[in-house]
């Protein structure tokens, strides 16, 4: 199974990743994670990343994208994955198609978890009270500033995703507002659908799709009648018999060398 789930800041995409994680046993690929792992191990990608991330801006998307590409090599991501917080932009989008592409690999579902956006405010607030509370460290861009910025990167930048993958069919939308567990139950039942649309499309050979394809179209688009008479009877048009004495066109070649 291999997904993205698309959401503002404060949607939840975290939450329901951790659930999907085990359900389906892929791997979180959290660009947001991975990123403040890269600050705090203070590596060069962490370096030119901290003060962008502190802003509530996007990292350059060569940055992510190559860690991406890193990430889904590994052994662990053989299974499939989701994807959270990437990607975050349409070129973004576009080079995860091209890495898809070369390993041969496809998405399965594109989850955006829609969320009022004057609510994300107060979950953010929720968070890191609740991290404060556990002791937790809080992270330096949950603050109702930073947030703002990021709320307008993903506005400007990342909603356009929605179009990107719903003109690929791929897209589907789920109430990031309702409670916890029946957003978890709205992407289970949506998960299944897809999986038995797939297993469906699996069980028919690509030739005999293609075959049926063209019989339905030849079904809708009806001969007339004389014209079908005339094939049931396996005559030929006009042109047959007036070549009857062997005086032929170039067109009628290959039929009577046929007959011969
Ligand atoms: P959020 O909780 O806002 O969804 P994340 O934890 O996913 O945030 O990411 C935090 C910050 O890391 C972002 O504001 C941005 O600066 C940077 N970041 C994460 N993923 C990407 C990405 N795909 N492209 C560019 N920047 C990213």
């Amino acid at each position: 199974m291999r997904l993205i789930l698309l959401g503002p800041p404060g949607a939840g995409k975290g939450t329901q990743a951790q659930r999907l994680i085990s359900k389906y046993r892929i791997v979180q690929l959290s660009t947001g994670d991975m990123l403040r792992a890269a600050v705090a191990a203070g590596t060069p990608v962490g370096l030119q990343a901290k003060a962008i991330m502190d802003r509530g801006e996007l990292v350059p998307d060569a940055v992510v994208v190559a860690i991406i590409a890193d990430r889904i090599d590994q052994p662990d991501a053989k299974n499939g994955f989701v994807l959270d917080g990437f990607p975050r932009t349409v070129a973004q989008a576009e080079a995860l198609d091209r890495l898809l592409a070369e390993r041969s690999l496809r998405l399965d579902a594109v989850i955006e978890l829609a969320v009022d956006e004057g609510i994300l405010l107060k979950r953010i607030e929720k968070r890191v009270a609740d991290m404060t509370a556990r002791g937790e460290k809080v992270r330096s861009d949950d603050n109702p500033d930073v947030l703002k910025g990021r709320l307008a990167a993903y506005r400007a930048l990342t909603a356009p995703l929605s179009y990107y993958y719903a003109s690929k069919g791929i897209h589907r939308g789920v109430d990031g507002m309702a409670p916890i567990d029946e957003v978890t139950a709205a992407i289970d039942r949506l998960l299944a659908a897809t999986k038995a649309a797939k297993a469906k499309r699996g069980k028919v050979s690509p030739k005999a799709r293609s075959k049926a394809r063209s019989k339905a179209r030849s079904k809708a688009r009806p001969k007339p009648r004389a014209k079908a008479a005339s094939r049931r009877a396996g005559s030929r048009p006009r042109k047959a018999s007036k070549n009857k004495g062997g005086m032929r066109k170039s067109g009628t070649r290959r039929r009577l060398t046929k007959a011969r």
